[in-house]
């Protein structure tokens, strides 16, 4: 293929435009901000489990709270009533033995029972307190995975809009390159990877990084300024430039 050096110098500028989309892209995929969010939404995602499991704690032990007190109650009014007939003075000696002797038994099952009520207290309280710092946490960890989330966002919103400003110089390139050499790059690009062209500088070419033996040079150097030429090692578009050392 013939392509004055004016459009071959365009492909290097091209080449350098498609590094530049590559490594937005690649950026966009796997960027330290993504890494950050995703950390961060595990974190948050990982307390939910526990939080779950605490205000179930909490709410099971309140149902404990509120029975105990009503075992409570229960004997409370039991006693209030007994000693109210006790104090009457109705009913016979025996009557009021039986009555005093059910009192005697109702005080101390009314202790045991706020005993364990108190326990059963206790309880809830720890259980509320380890959901009060979860909550805590769990807030915490809200605000990070927002911190991580803006700053994802606001990376992505610069690399987009840069990716919108060199595919619109990249167009204006394409356009000076001319459809045949054009073509040719892009077939390259997509089989090699990468880019397309590479610039032979040094005797080296920028694409693989190879120096060219004797003989390619050789060729290189008889060859018309016009020729399209390859590189051997990575059959890029070779595009000679004054520093190419020949
Ligand atoms: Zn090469």
């Amino acid at each position: 293929m013939k392509a004055d050096a004016s459009r071959q110098w365009r492909l290097l500028d091209l080449a350098e435009l498609d590094t530049r989309l590559d490594q937005i892209t690649h950026r966009l995929r796997s960027s330290d901000e993504q890494r950050a969010v995703d950390a961060a939404t595990r974190r948050r995602a990982d307390i939910d489990t526990d939080l779950v499991l605490a205000r179930t704690a909490v709410s099971d032990v309140d149902r404990e709270v509120r029975r105990a007190e009503d075992e409570v109650q229960l004997v409370r009014d039991r006693l209030t009533r007994n000693q109210s007939r006790l104090d009457s003075g109705q009913g016979t000696a025996k009557d009021l033995q039986a009555l005093q002797h059910e009192i005697a038994s109702l005080q101390r099952r009314q202790s045991t029972l706020e005993d364990q009520e108190l326990e059963v207290m206790e309880r809830a309280e720890g259980h509320q307190a380890t959901l009060d710092r979860l909550e805590a946490r769990a807030a915490e960890l809200e605000a990070e995975l927002a911190e991580t989330v803006s700053a994802r966002d606001a990376l992505v919103r610069t690399l987009e809009a840069e990716r919108e400003q060199v595919t619109g110089r990249r167009g204006d390139v394409a356009g000076g390159v001319g459809e045949d050499l054009l073509a040719l790059y892009t077939t390259i690009r997509e089989s090699v990877g990468g880019v397309g062209a590479a610039a032979l500088r040094q005797r080296r070419c920028e694409g693989c990084h190879m120096e060219l033996n004797q003989v390619d040079l050789g060729r290189i150097r008889s060859a018309a300024d016009d020729q399209v030429l390859r590189c051997e090692e990575c059959r890029r578009i070779l595009v000679r430039t004054p520093e190419s050392g020949l």
